[in-house]
């Protein structure tokens, strides 16, 4: 199983690692900062060089256990078995910033809203969740959301990541009346959770990779809304910085 570093150092940007298994056009590391594509956001790019040959990666996947780093082209021979990734900064920064909006987002629309999260796609550029039950998304109710969830990223609250016992994690959720639905969906072999917590706002259970404080989020703005049938709604969102 390759050693996920991100899910520790959300900063990792750079990192050596060998390779344990090359495919057409995929490579499997023992030890990896590349953010597979998962929980909602998107996967990591970036490259890795051996010392005389640099490959791109243009996605990164979880395949069964394994993480892919995809390539463009092929491998070519000969290729490792030492490698040095570098991760594309500033597509993963993009991605920390916009998860940890999302989850601003998603906690705001729950505590004022009655809103629950039901899915959500973090990209660079523009994010978007859906959440339920809601018919309309008026404009209204956007400038009034984003007023909002920015006094809320301005407080320059601390993100924190914490690793828990299953039953620690499910018990410390509960007691603070956060969203509960998808840890119970959690397999029962999955004993630890990782727990990310935003200041005295919100704790949820999360693998993505998240920036440090909510300042570094910058502001919210809401784009356009979709409504998805049966009390579901689709919210776009950009990021613009402070
Ligand atoms: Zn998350």
């Amino acid at each position: 199983m390759t050693d996920l570093l991100h899910m520790r150092n959300n900063y990792l940007r750079e990192f050596d690692a060998r390779i344990v298994k090359s495919l057409e056009s995929a490579v499997i590391l023992d030890r990896t900062a590349f953010y597979p594509e998962g929980g909602g956001q998107v996967g990591d790019r970036g490259a890795l060089s051996d010392g005389n040959t640099t490959i791109q990666v243009s996605d990164t996947r979880k395949v069964d256990d394994e993480v892919h780093h995809i390539v463009v082209g092929s491998i070519p021979n000969g290729f490792g078995p030492q490698v040095h990734g570098v991760l594309d900064w500033t597509w993963r920064y993009q991605c920390m910033r916009f998860h940890t909006a999302q989850h601003v987002l998603s906690r705001y629309l729950q505590l004022n809203l009655g809103l629950e999260t039901v899915g959500n796609m973090v990209k660079p550029g523009e994010s978007r969740a859906d959440y339920r039950p809601i018919d309309h998304f008026t404009d209204e109710m956007k400038r009034s959301v984003e007023v909002g969830v920015n006094a809320i990223l301005a407080r320059n609250m601390k993100v924190e990541i914490r690793f828990m016992p299953r039953q620690e994690a499910m018990l410390f959720l509960k007691q603070a009346g956060y969203q509960m639905r998808y840890m119970e969906m959690v397999p029962e072999s999955v004993t630890e959770f990782r727990v990310l917590i935003i200041g005295d706002f919100d704790a949820s259970s999360c693998a993505g990779t998240h920036v440090a404080n909510t300042q570094e989020v910058g502001m919210i703005q809401i784009g356009k809304n979709k409504n998805m049938g049966a009390g579901k709604q689709r919210i776009y969102f950009s990021l613009i910085d402070r």
